[in-house]
This record gives C-alpha cells, structure tokens and sequence, in this order.
C-alpha cells in the first residue's frame, strides 16, 4: 500500500541538494499572479525564508512573499520543486 509522505529516496535526494548548496548564495522571484497561497514553499525552505502575506493577487490569493534579509538563500531551489504551480523561480550568484 502506497503510503502518503516523503519516499526515503526523495529524503536522500533532498537532503543531497541542501548540503551541496549550503555555501552557495541566490534569491528566488515568486511570481504573485500564479501563486495560489498553499504554503508548501514555506515549509519546504529550511532557512524560514518565504513568509505569508496579507495582501492580495487579482485572483484572490495571497501570495507569499520572500524575506530575504540576511543573504541565507542558497538557490536551494527546494522551494521551486515543491511548488505546484511553477510560480517559483530561482538564481544562483
Ligand atoms: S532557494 Fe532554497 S534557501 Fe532559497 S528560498 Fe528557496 S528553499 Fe529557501
Ligand atoms: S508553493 Fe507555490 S503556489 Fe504554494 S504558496 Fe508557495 S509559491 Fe504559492
């Protein structure tokens, strides 16, 4: 019986990319029209960097924004993968 969760070669496999990109720098642009507020980008990014927002898109979400303060983001990318909706895009410096 399939199982619902994180397979444990998925774990291994995201647990690969945050160590390899630990020492990198980057930022992500979230694209607020294609956001539809589910919140899985907040819990996929281990560094707290993308937050709720109260504000509103024209199709009534509110889409999350990224606070990025200190230059933690990685370019991880771990963000983008978990969004279902391709609003996350990310850069590496
Ligand atoms: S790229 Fe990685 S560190 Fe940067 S916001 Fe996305 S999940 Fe967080
Ligand atoms: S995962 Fe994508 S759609 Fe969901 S809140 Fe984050 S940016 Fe928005």
């Amino acid at each position: 019986m399939m199982r619902p969760g994180i397979a444990g070669h998925q774990k291994h496999t995201w647990k690969f990319i945050v160590q390899e990109t630990e020492d990198l720098k980057g930022h992500i642009i979230i694209d607020r029209e294609l956001c539809k507020e589910c919140h899985l980008c907040i819990h996929a990014c281990k560094k707290g960097l993308i937050i709720p927002s109260q504000e509103y898109n024209s199709r009534g979400y509110r889409p999350v924004c990224f606070k990025e303060e200190r230059g933690e983001c990685t370019g991880c990318a771990l963000c983008a993968i978990t969004c279902p909706d391709i609003a996350i895009e990310v850069y590496r410096e």
